[in-house]
């Protein structure tokens, strides 16, 4: 084996090599890096594994969890909890490195970090002996999970070593159970209204800014309105739901949507109001219209894609299946590297994740900065601030990209390492 990093002699495995890896690799040499720093800047500089006893109706549950807190030259590490089935420790790290990448292209004074916790909640439902879906029994559990790894590392949140908030599989409800333990609005951010510290519009800021990328990938890019063009999304979450409605009230036909469970498919254009409607009721949009799979959704010859849910849901084979005229990456790393070569020889422009989805991170910053304030800034100042910095960081990845004859993915990661090193050196931790 022919390990790079501290963390794959310990672990004696090799971390796969991922896009983002190898774009910093590409882009460090670029920029004319040692390979010894161009390593530092890959590699996470702490990495916790943890076991997380929660206690849920009498019983006691085992699960596992991985915190990667990947560099701090910049700010607080910063990024979300998630929950799913098949965390990995190597995802968890592959997550908490583009939010260093984030934060950096993005020019907010955050790092990168990023938990994963292990659990299947569909499996947890044997151990209660539960037949039928219970949305009561999910985010309850989710909950409790949360609150049990927030008592264990309360001390990292209030002293603004790490500042966590949601990813997949937790939103506004366990950022609060996060601040019961710590009773420090600063030490988390995505708090549901009217919990110390909430800011208005973080809810949707994310999806907000997916969806204004797609806005200037169509108008931009492509040539194209937003009113009547074809939009397909994969995601029906926090991310996914909300670019749907940002984007149906601007006129776009969103003709496709599909989640974990399955699809709904309306070629003049769904009702995403009543789509939203049915999602919650039914915890799927499964069983709205006619169904679509993900893997037909993903190869629809439409205008925009959105990828807004897994990551590497993108990758070398179902790439040349790609229709859409254009793609805007609301998930985190929803394709692969090979994915990638064959969208760019395609010549299908891609707005990459660290960008397209940094909405949320923004809003983030501005619900850090102005927790302790009496004063409530509205939510379109917040949709503002996101739409400045997402034009700042797509225009300068533009610019990259052209001068660099690379791909905007390539460029935005270019600028991101550049300050990443910047900072590193400045602060002589390299
Ligand atoms: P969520 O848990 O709210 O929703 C996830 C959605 O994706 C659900 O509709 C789920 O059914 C669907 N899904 C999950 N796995 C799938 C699969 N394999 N195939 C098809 N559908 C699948 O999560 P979210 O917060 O909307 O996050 C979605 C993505 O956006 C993740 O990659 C996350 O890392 C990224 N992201 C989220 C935020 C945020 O603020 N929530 C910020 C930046 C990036």
């Amino acid at each position: 084996m022919n390990a790079e990093s501290g963390m794959e002699i310990l672990l004696e495995s090799k971390e796969p090599t991922t896009r983002s890896i190898e774009f910093v690799r590409r882009a460090g040499e670029r920029l004319g890096l040692g390979r010894g720093i161009i390593n530092d800047i890959i590699n996470p500089q702490r990495v916790t594994v943890f076991r997380l006893p929660v206690k849920f109706w009498g019983k006691v549950v085992v699960v596992w969890g991985c915190m990667s807190l990947h560099n701090d030259a910049r700010g607080p590490y910063k990024g979300g909890v998630r929950i799913a089935p098949d965390v990995s420790i190597w995802e968890t790290v592959e997550l908490s490195r583009l939010m260093t990448l984030k934060t950096a292209v993005m020019d907010i004074e955050f790092g990168g970090g990023k938990t994963g916790i292990r659990a299947d909640i569909r499996e947890m439902y044997n151990i209660f002996g539960l037949r039928e879906r219970n949305r009561d029994f999910e985010e309850a559990m989710s909950l409790d999970i949360c609150e049990e790894f927030a008592a264990q590392f309360k001390w990292l949140f209030r002293d603004h070593i790490y500042v966590p908030a949601p990813d997949m599989g937790t939103g506004p409800a366990e950022m609060a159970f996060i601040y019961n333990q710590t009773l420090d609005p600063a030490s988390v951010t995505g708090k549901p209204e009217g919990v110390h510290g909430w800011l208005p519009g973080r809810k949707e800021s994310t999806g907000y800014g997916v969806s204004y990328a797609a806005k200037r990938l169509l108008e931009d890019i492509l040539g194209l309105r937003v009113k009547g063009a074809r939009v397909a999304i994969q995601g029906f979450g926090n991310v996914g739901m909300h670019a749907a409605l940002f984007l149906a009230e601007q006129g776009a036909k969103v003709v496709a949507v599909a989640d974990l469970y399955g699809g709904a498919y309306d070629p003049s254009g769904l009702d995403i109001q009543a789509l939203a409607r049915h999602a919650r009721e039914a915890g799927t949009v499964a069983g709205f219209t006619t169904p679509i799979t993900n893997k037909e959704l993903l190869a629809l010859d439409v205008d925009v894609l959105l990828p807004c849910a897994a990551g590497h849901v993108l990758n070398e084979e179902n790439s040349k299946s790609v229709r859409a005229k254009g793609i805007v990456e609301g998930a985190n790393m929803p394709t692969t590297l090979a994915g990638m070569d064959v969208l760019v020889e395609k010549g299908i422009p891609v707005i990459p994740d660290i960008i397209a989805n940094a909405g949320g991170v923004v809003a983030s910053m501005e619900e850090y900065s102005r927790s302790l304030s009496a004063l409530k800034i509205r939510r379109e100042d917040v949709l503002r601030t996101v739409t400045e910095k997402i034009d700042e960081s797509l225009d300068a990845a533009m610019r990259q990209a052209s001068e660099q004859k690379i791909s905007m993915a390539e460029a935005s990661v270019q600028i991101a390492i550049d300050r990443v090193y910047q900072a590193m050196k400045r602060r002589r931790l390299i």
